[in-house]
């Protein structure tokens, strides 16, 4: 659906300057090495590239064959346009117009301006309009299988996504009106925000974990909405996040137990949940236990189950997560925090395919697929003797490493974009877009709490931005983050310049009264949580303790409130 356009649209230059492009080319013939920006390049022959292609379509099928492709060029290029920024600085109307530039000096393609890139960085909106002449990747295509009915520079447009997305910092898709491969004479591009390409879903689904591992592949059969809908941020383009999602595809069909190991807050348990919903115990319950937020002396009934009593307070019996999680999954995070004596139990449980209850002294088989998780080093743990070395091994048959989001920057656009719709749609705002130097501090931000960090960064920013404003660096650092990584500044003349020295603090971002009275917290040192535990004792006291008055002073939903005090007090306990 067009927008109406919010404001100006600035076109990129039309004189490119290759010399910035030819001084970071380096041929270094004596130790084996082509560098562009610092990345090993390959001179290689074209036509070895075309076959490689051709027999991936061959025993791949054409719908993954381009999904693969699409997803290699989406790579490239978010890593040129990572190194162009770092090596020229944040101007978008130069470093845009040398991503083409850059594209035919790699050999590629040669465009010509339909009409040249245009953006606005404030309201999101972005053109482009481009024919390809001599595609390397239609002419392979032309050759290998003649005349196709769809276009077929795969790579290519995932290319000018990956780096026009990388640069915008939000998701822009390019399509292919027109192909040499379909009997054109030449290719058409056009490039648009994503969320005004109609259809989208097709074009996406090589950035989809839910689309790559679902089986079988080929036919566009319905995605199952039910499973998926509830893991539409499991999005992602990057290297790392690929691995995974190839790994949970690998082992999903199997009862195989799987340990996913990460830092905290990379989306353990919805990458569980995914196994789950793709793996053929899908109809089976998922039930997922926190082995840490379970007090130690309470552990086994909860995972065993209990009989009545067996001890004071066991007025009736009842089943464990396990008998509970009979014909599906169990998802058991923290593993590392169970106490030894449940660590032996659970070890027989997964021996035996069998659990006795507490006080009980039947058994009762199960079967139950076990997918576990750990934040912290297992193997340190049993090398300090504080887990079960036979229970690791028993664990560790599959194990996944989730990479953490600082490692996986590229993707963060494409999450951004799936929790600004989720926040904006909640709390009934709508929400422009990002400034650029939202744009450049998300990317520059360390994200130690990972992906969870980034959806409270979103939830919350979403609250302070305007209604149909931007999201700037104010609505999304107001947290008392430190922004470490020097930032851009916009001019008045809507250049970007670099402004380590300003702004590493967000509460340099210009105030109104609000703004400069939270930027006086922040340098004070008030850290989130407490500033959102003061919120909501001064709305209560405010409010005489009535809950639901309280609530509704903050702009928040009894639910909501409710939740946020009680996250404080597990938070503090
Ligand atoms: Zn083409």
């Amino acid at each position: 659906m067009p927008r109406t356009p919010h404001g100006p649209l600035t076109a990129i230059t039309d004189t490119i300057d290759d010399r910035t492009l030819a001084k970071n080319v380096h041929f270094a013939p004596d130790s084996g090495h082509i560098l562009l920006f610092g990345q090993r390049m390959l001179l290689m022959h074209g036509a070895s590239v075309a076959t490689l292609r051709h027999e991936l379509v061959e025993r791949l099928g054409l719908e993954r064959t381009r999904e693969l492709f699409t997803r290699i060029g989406y790579q490239q290029g978010v890593d040129d346009a990572r190194c162009l920024r770092e090596a020229e600085g944040g101007d978008l109307t130069r470093t845009l117009a040398l991503g083409p530039r850059l594209r035919e000096i790699e050999g590629f393609v040669r465009n010509q301006a339909v009409e040249r890139m245009q953006f606005n960085t404030d309201s999101g909106e972005f053109w482009g309009d481009y024919y390809w002449q001599a595609s390397w990747e239609a002419e392979a295509h032309l050759k290998h299988f003649g005349i196709s009915g769809s276009p077929a520079c795969w790579m290519m447009t995932g290319y000018a996504s990956g780096f026009t997305t990388t640069m915008m910092g939000r998701p822009i898709l390019w399509r292919e009106l027109e192909c040499v491969a379909m009997g054109h004479a030449r290719c058409r591009v056009i490039g648009r925000p994503l969320e005004e390409c109609e259809d989208s879903a097709d074009d996406l689904s090589f950035l989809r974990i839910e689309d790559f591992v679902s089986a079988p592949r080929g036919r566009h059969a319905p995605v199952d909405t039910a499973a998926t809908a509830s893991l539409p941020d499991l999005v992602g383009a990057s290297a790392g996040f690929n691995a995974v999602a190839h790994l949970i595809r690998r082992v999903a069909p199997t009862d195989a137990t799987v340990l996913l190991l990460g830092e905290s807050g990379v989306g353990k348990e919805r990458f569980s949940k995914t196994l789950h919903a793709i793996g053929p115990r899908a109809k089976g319950p998922f039930v997922g236990v926190n082995c840490a937020a379970i007090p130690a002396e309470l552990v086994e009934a909860e995972l065993f189950g209990v009989e009545r009593g067996a001890f004071t307070g066991a007025h009736a019996s009842r089943p464990g997560k396990f008998e509970r999680a009979h014909g599906g999954t169990l998802f058991l995070d923290e593993i590392s925090s169970l106490p030894m004596p449940a660590q032996g139990k659970l070890l027989r449980a997964l021996q035996e395919g069998e659990v006795e209850r507490v006080g009980d002294t039947r058994v009762r088989p199960v079967d139950v697929r076990i997918v576990a998780a750990a934040n912290r080093d297992l193997r340190a743990e049993v090398a300090a003797g504080r887990f079960r070395e036979d229970l690791f091994f028993r664990l560790n048959v599959f194990p996944i490493e989730i990479p953490p989001l600082r490692e996986r920057r590229e993707d963060i656009p494409l999450m951004l974009n799936v929790f600004v719709e989720r926040y904006a749609k909640r709390f009934g705002k709508h929400i422009a877009g990002l400034t650029q130097r939202a744009a450049e501090a998300l990317w520059a931000y360390d994200w130690p709490g990972n992906v969870r960090e980034l959806e409270n960064i979103v939830e919350r920013a979403v609250i302070l931005a305007d209604d149909g404003g931007n999201l700037d660096v104010q609505h999304l650092f107001s947290g008392g983050e430190r922004l470490t990584q020097p930032m851009f500044n916009l001019s008045a003349g809507g250049r970007l310049t670099r402004a380590a020295e300003t702004t590493t603090s967000p509460s340099d971002a210009p105030s109104d009264g609000v703004d400069a009275h939270i930027a006086s917290l922040v340098d004070a040192g008030l850290r989130f949580d407490e500033l959102e535990q003061r919120l909501l004792d001064h709305a209560m006291t405010r409010t005489g303790g009535n809950l639901s008055a309280a609530a509704r002073l903050l702009g928040l939903r009894r639910g909501q409130f409710e939740y946020r005090a009680k996250k404080r007090e597990a938070g503090s306990a």
